[in-house]
């Protein structure tokens, strides 16, 4: 045992072993021939006989001990190859990745050298490879492995070690901080893929672990790393964070709402407030987005910031966006009869093959006017496939559908893109909202947006507007549509407004 497993001994005792294969074969061979097996064959003297059949019986028995010793190599390093690299891109697989974290911690004790380990995912990759099939992504896969170590110094250990998850190990070295060094990244590894049928973009979530400061063992580095990955992920897509001691309880809060989530659907947690839309130049309110609203029975109110991310994740946002559809749909009857209902569709909802198939099967259900019902799609959500996203945007128009581009402004999206799709509305995020009073480029920016629209010939809203003063400078900047706590809250629907409604608008519940 201790011969097999010793690397330099290995040599000597095949060669023991295959000798004396090889001599113990000749020795029964000359035994048989003395017992008389090695008789007479065409003439040739019975001893020859004997001596042609021990030496055949020791080459014999030479050959398969060689032939079984290369066999347990080829095995051995089939197995190695097998659970130490990763067959899609020949990079180190996860087993060997916790190999290389081990032997990085152990230097980073006796040299003092910080070391960082780099959790990279693909956000959604589920989804996306659902979408452009499995040939593909893996071609995406390939395509992204190849520009990551490009993008890396070549004594940097990289490895895959999830469906979407690479895992770089970086010493800290340069004179660049770390934080560069991941933003870079980031923007080389998000520029769009040219796959053999169209340009695929990605998003990516990053969580960096410092060796030795967050410990030395390789599983619970790789935890905390993707702990910090998660953290990134649900604070906003394209984004990266360093790991925190407090991000555990998020997790942990994470994993609560992931396991209750379908109770709760089940159950009838949720809800849908409505927040109205003005248009400053009308004065009257043109329109109310529907905001799902999760009252757990026993933790209260849940946010959908902190459980829509999560929901997509999990492939349970298609039933509860099938659902607020239905839902928001249904409640348009009761909301006075030139208003229309604006719905948040998920990224995921937007690409799944059945997207159109469900919008006309509630639509139906609820008999909703097309002209009654705007869907809210962030442009990120356009961009991950934007053929497809192209193709859908086209029928929702065809079918006499507004779509608004929600969010507008926080995406990585190049503005020439819009052109390929068809929408009618861009809804200036409130990241931007909140600065034009306080910030000079931004006004700029929000007339560049209000100009860009009236070129594109669709109609800009502002959300977030929370002062006079912002209100004021929108309105200024080209800007009329407005939604914002200024204006209302997002609030239920009650039954004494829902009667009110047949008559006039319903005023709408807000809290505080
Ligand atoms: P969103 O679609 O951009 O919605 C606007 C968010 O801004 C809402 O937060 C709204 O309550 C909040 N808001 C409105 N006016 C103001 C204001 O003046 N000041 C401030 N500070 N906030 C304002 P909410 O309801 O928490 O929703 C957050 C996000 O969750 C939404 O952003 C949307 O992305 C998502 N979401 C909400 N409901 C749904 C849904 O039914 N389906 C999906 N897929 N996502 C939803
Ligand atoms: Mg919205
Ligand atoms: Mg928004």
């Amino acid at each position: 045992m201790e011969a097999l497993s010793n690397p330099h001994r290995k040599p000597l005792f095949r060669l023991i072993t295959i000798g004396a294969s090889g001599l113990g074969s000749f020795v029964v061979g000359l035994w048989g021939m003395k017992l008389g097996f090695g008789g007479s064959i065409a003439g040739m003297p019975s001893d020859i006989v004997g001596a042609i059949v021990a030496a055949l019986c020791a080459l014999a028995a030479a050959l398969a001990a060689l032939s079984f010793f290369a066999g347990v190599d080829e095995s051995a390093d089939y197995v190695f190859k097998e659970t130490h690299f990763d067959k899609l891109t020949g990079m180190h697989a996860r087993v060997s990745m916790i190999g290389k974290i081990t032997e990085a911690a152990a230097r980073t004790i006796r040299t003092g050298e910080p070391v960082f380990l780099i959790d990279i995912d693909i956000d959604r990759f589920k989804h996306i490879n659902d979408s452009i099939g499995f040939s593909q992504g893996d071609e995406l896969i390939r395509a992204f492995a190849r520009r990551l170590r490009e993008a890396l110094p070549e004594n940097i250990v990289v490895g895959r070690i999830g469906a979407s998850e690479f895992a770089v190990l970086y010493p800290d070295r340069t004179d660049k901080p770390i934080d560069r060094i991941v933003e870079q990244l980031i923007e080389t590894m998000t520029e769009p893929y040219q796959l053999r049928t169209h340009l695929q973009s990605v998003n990516l979530s990053v969580g960096i672990v410092a060796m030795p400061k967050d410990g030395t063992d390789p599983v619970l580095l790789l935890r905390r790393s993707n702990l910090a990955l998660q953290h990134a992920r649900a604070s906003g897509i394209g984004n990266w964070s360093a790991f925190h001691p407090d991000m555990g309880q998020v997790a942990d809060h994470r994993q609560w709402i992931e396991s209750e989530l379908h109770t709760a659907f089940l159950r009838g947690d949720f809800d849908l407030h409505y927040q109205p839309q003005l248009d400053l130049v009308k004065g009257k309110v043109v329109g109310y987005e529907a905001l799902i609203r999760w009252i757990h029975p026993e933790r209260g109110m849940i946010p959908p910031t902190e459980f829509v991310p999560i929901a997509e994740e999990t492939g349970m946002i298609l039933p509860i966006g099938k659902w607020v559809l239905k839902r928001a749909c249904s409640d348009a009857r009761h909301l006075p009869k030139d208003c229309f209902v604006a719905v948040n569709i998920s990224p995921v909802q937007f690409m799944t093959k059945d997207f159109i198939a469900t919008v006309q099967q509630v639509m139906q259900a609820t008999g909703i006017k097309p002209e009654r019902l705007e869907l809210e799609v962030t442009e990120t959500a356009m961009m991950q496939d934007r053929e497809r996203a192209a193709a859908i945007l086209k029928e929702l128009a065809e079918m006499g559908i507004s779509v608004a581009v929600d969010d507008f402004g926080t995406g990585y999206s190049n503005l020439s893109y819009l052109i390929d799709f068809s929408f009618r509305k861009l809804k200036i995020d409130r990241s931007f909202v909140s600065r034009i009073d306080t910030d000079s480029s931004t006004g700029a920016v929000v007339s560049t947006i209000v100009g860009l629209s009236r070129a594109l010939g669709v109609d800009t809203i502002a959300e977030g507007v929370e002062t006079e003063n912002q209100a004021m400078l929108l309105r200024a900047a080209g800007c009329d549509v407005v939604q914002g706590y200024l204006f209302g809250k997002p609030g239920p629907l009650t039954i004494d407004q829902i009667a009110a409604a047949s008559a006039t608008a319903p005023r709408l519940v807000g809290h505080a």
